[in-house]
Formats: structure tokens, C-alpha cells, sequence
């Protein structure tokens, strides 16, 4: 079993970065190279901007080369209750950026020619329990009379039609939501910024950022020091650098993933006929797809932690007794990759973009992000050219979590609370 990411095992290698160290002066360095920062960087190269990305590892080396490869469009969130709690006006708009931003993806697949398996298969929300059923089908109800999203229910008789395990009572499906491979798409991306004039740094962690007169900025890393007219911060879930605002306002969650050997695609063609992408209605529930190669993949939280290879292959462990209770026929088979990754969680797990002390930001996607953040390249590429009102999250305001100073120390309690949701609801 390798115990790393199989985006990233099964995705040619990023070629195409710098090697030389850096100097001089650009109009917008971008820090971080997973989708965000990618995404922003070949919007601003195609406006006519000088652009330069830092990425401290390798290209999409986090959470973008690490997740559970959905592309869903619709909230993470109870449509209804964000609602309550937000208004109906908010609450759809929220809602139709996602729409928007799986639109974005399909669209930037298709104009830089990015061979990703790209596909609208739709998602399935399942209810984990039977009283959970009812809740789904009343935010199903009012996504339709309130946004006219493309959601239907799938009644707990015909379940089996959809996913052949009996741990399911009906679901949700959003139709219009789509998948691809995870590796190919951010290589590809990589590539696009290249080939469009924008430059891109591997190994080039930025340590040290300096205001500079008016608006620019001095900024230092492992491969040079440079200064820029605007910065866009698209660090996702960073521990490096000088990032300690948006750290005390971010959450890091580890998050966890197996993939088996490839199937025999006439028992895949029975378990999960439709090849959708599936996840479950608990708080700590578990997502799952099928790869182009046909495996399962199939992740969740499994543990409240961080990811590194032990705590990767503890959590493996976990994720593979809840696939056998899942799918009982699947309790023998391989497995082939086992990893994690973290995921920039803010307390309402709502995004979070505009501009703080003069720098721009697009962060903490809570795990619901493989859609927005190419989404939000492009808004914030607007944003920076003076369209404030292109970023969907603007009215949003940001305070720091309370009692956090970066390492969240609380996570063992959360994980606790949420366990025990769980557990009577
Ligand atoms: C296990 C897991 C499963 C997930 N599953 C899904 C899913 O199925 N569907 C979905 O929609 N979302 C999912 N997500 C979330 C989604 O992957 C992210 O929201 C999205 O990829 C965020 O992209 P990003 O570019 O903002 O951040 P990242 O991909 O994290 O990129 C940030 C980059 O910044 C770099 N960086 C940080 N600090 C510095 C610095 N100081 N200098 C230079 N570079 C720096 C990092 O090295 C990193 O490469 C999942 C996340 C995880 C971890």
C-alpha cells in the first residue's frame, strides 16, 4: 500500500516551473500553487498581468492533489437552515456560486484542453439514517421552489437502485454536480498558467512578507525575494510563512482517504451503477467515488488529526472497516493508497475572500473546495482589477476563533461533540 496520494501517483509530473532564483519586481505574486492560486494566476496572466506563483512544495502537493475528487455544485450546508440562520436571498446566492463554480471548471477544462475525465455524474447525499431522509427531502424541497437547483430525491424503496449497500435510507441527488481526475486537472492547470506568460516556483516557500511605500509588497522566500503591485495569498491550509491573522481565523482538520485495486467493473457496474460521487448525512460521515481506472475511493474524517503518514494509516485502518460494513463483498480487496490531507475549515464553513492589510486572500473552503477555489481564482483576478463585487463571499465578516492562536488544541473536543451528534440525531 503506498501511502500517498493517488492524484498525485497517477497524474504526470509538473515540469514547467523555474528553476533559477528570482528578483525584480512583478505586478501580483500569487502564494500558493493548488487550485486558487493557480486558477488566479492564469486569469491574471490572460488580463495582460506579469505574474509569479511561490509554491512552497510542489504544484497542487496539498489539499488540491490530495482530496476526494467531487465537484459538486451545491453547499456543503442544510440549504434550509443556512437559510434560516442567513435569509433566503443570502442562502441562494451561496447556493449558485457553487452552481457557478462547477460551471467554471467545465469551462476552463474545455478552453485549455485539459484531458481530465471530466464529467457530470451527479452526487447523491445519502441518509445515513432513516429520520435523516426527512430532513434531505425538506431542503430539497426548497432548493427547488427557492434556487430551481437540479435536485430530485431518490426514495428509500429505490436506493438500491443507486448504491447496492444496506447502509442507506434514500437520498438526495443534485444532478448538475461532476468529477475528474484530481491530478490530471491540476497539471493541466499548472501547464495553462506557462503557457499564457505566468511563472511558477516549486521549493519556494515565502517567508517574509514587507509592506513597501504606497500599496506593494517585498516578499522573501526559499528561492529569491521579489516585489509586487498586488499579492494574493492562496496558502489553503499553510503552516508556513507570516500568516498568524488568518491562522487564529482558520481551522486545520485532517482529513482521510483509501483507494483500493482496481474492481472487476461488472460488480462496480452493480454496487454504483451511475458512477456518481456519494456522501453520507453524518456530521463525521464519508464520501466516495469511483476512479477512471475503476477503484473505490473512499474517504472521511475517520479521526479528529492531523495528517502524516502514521496518522495517515491509522485512519486508513478506520476507513476500512466502516468500506466493509458499507460494502460487505468489498471487505477482502486491496488496498492500494492510503493518505490525508488538511482541510482550511472556518466556524461556519463558509469561504472566506477580499483583502486585509492590503493583501488579497481566497481561503478556507472547509473541505467544499475543489470547485470554488477554481472559482475563486478567476473572482479574485476580477476582485484585484477593482470588481469588488465579483467575489460571492464579500459581505461575510471574519473574527478569529476564539481561544485560537494557530494549533487548534480543541479538535479532540469537536470531534467529541460532534460524535455524539451523531450518535441521537
Ligand atoms: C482529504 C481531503 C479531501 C477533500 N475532498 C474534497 C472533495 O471531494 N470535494 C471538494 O470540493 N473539496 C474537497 N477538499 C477540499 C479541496 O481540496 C480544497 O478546498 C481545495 O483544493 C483548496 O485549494 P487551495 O488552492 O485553496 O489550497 P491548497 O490546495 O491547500 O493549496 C495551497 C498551497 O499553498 C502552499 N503554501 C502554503 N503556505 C505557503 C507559503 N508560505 N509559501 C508558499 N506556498 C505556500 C501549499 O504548499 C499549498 O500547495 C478536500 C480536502 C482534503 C484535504
Amino acid at each position: 500500500m503506498k501511502l500517498e496520494s493517488y492524484w498525485l501517483d497517477t497524474a504526470p509530473r509538473f515540469t514547467l516551473g523555474e528553476r533559477e532564483p528570482v528578483s525584480g519586481h512583478v505586478d501580483v505574486a500569487v502564494i500558493g500553487g493548488g487550485y486558487t492560486g493557480l486558477s488566479a494566476a492564469l486569469a491574471l496572466a490572460q488580463q495582460g498581468a506579469s505574474v509569479i506563483v511561490f509554491e512552497a512544495g510542489r504544484v497542487i502537493g496539498e489539499a488540491s492533489g490530495r482530496n476526494g475528487g467531487q465537484c459538486n455544485s451545491g453547499l456543503a450546508h442544510d440549504y434550509g437552515a443556512l437559510a434560516e440562520r442567513l435569509g433566503t436571498e443570502r442562502a441562494r446566492a451561496y447556493q449558485r456560486a457553487y452552481t457557478d463554480a462547477v460551471d467554471t471548471v467545465e469551462a476552463l477544462v474545455l478552453k485549455e484542453r485539459i484531458d481530465c475525465d471530466f464529467v457530470r455524474c451527479g452526487r447523491l447525499k445519502l441518509a445515513a439514517k432513516p429520520k435523516h431522509y426527512d430532513k434531505l427531502a425538506r431542503a430539497c424541497e426548497r432548493l427547488i421552489q427557492e434556487v430551481d437547483a437540479k435536485v430530485e430525491m431518490i426514495t428509500p424503496e429505490n436506493i438500491r437502485t443507486e448504491v447496492d449497500s444496506a447502509a442507506f435510507f434514500g437520498g438526495m441527488l443534485e444532478k448538475t454536480s461532476a468529477q475528474m481526475h484530481m491530478g490530471r486537472f491540476g497539471v493541466g492547470l499548472a501547464e495553462a498558467v506557462v503557457r499564457n506568460g505566468g511563472r511558477v516556483l516549486e521549493s519556494a516557500p515565502v517567508t517574509g512578507l514587507e509592506r513597501i511605500g504606497g500599496k506593494a509588497y517585498g516578499i522573501s522566500s526559499g528561492r529569491g525575494a521579489i516585489s509586487a503591485d498586488q499579492v494574493l495569498l492562496a496558502t489553503g491550509s499553510s503552516s508556513v510563512g507570516p500568516l498568524g491573522y488568518f491562522r487564529r481565523r482558520l481551522v486545520s482538520v485532517g482529513s482521510f482517504i483509501i483507494v483500493t485495486e482496481p474492481l472487476d467493473p461488472a460488480l462496480l457496474a452493480r454496487l454504483l451503477p451511475m458512477r456518481r460521487g456519494y456522501v453520507t448525512s453524518k456530521n463525521i460521515g464519508n464520501y466516495f467515488r469511483v476512479t477512471p481506472d475503476n477503484r473505490l475511493l473512499f474517504g472521511g474524517r475517520a479521526r479528529f488529526a492531523m495528517s502524516n503518514p502514521r496518522s495517515d494509516a491509522k485512519s486508513g485502518q478506520i476507513l476500512r472497516a466502516v468500506l466493509s460494513e458499507t460494502f460487505p463483498e468489498l471487505s477482502k480487496v486491496r488496498i492500494d493508497y492510503c493518505w490525508g490531507g488538511l482541510v482550511d475549515m472556518t466556524a461556519d464553513r463558509l469561504p472566506r475572500a477580499g483583502e486585509h492589510d492590503g493583501l488579497y486572500y481566497s481561503l478556507g473552503y472547509s473541505g467544499h473546495g475543489v470547485q470554488m477555489s477554481v472559482h475563486m481564482g478567476q473572482m479574485m483576478a476580477q476582485v484585484m482589477s477593482g470588481n469588488t463585487a465579483a467575489n460571492p463571499w464579500r459581505e461575510l465578516s471574519w473574527p478569529a476563533v476564539p481561544g485560537h492562536f494557530g494549533k487548534p488544541w480543541f479538535l479532540p473536543f469537536v470531534g467529541a461533540y460532534y460524535r455524539f451528534q451523531d450518535l441521537i440525531h
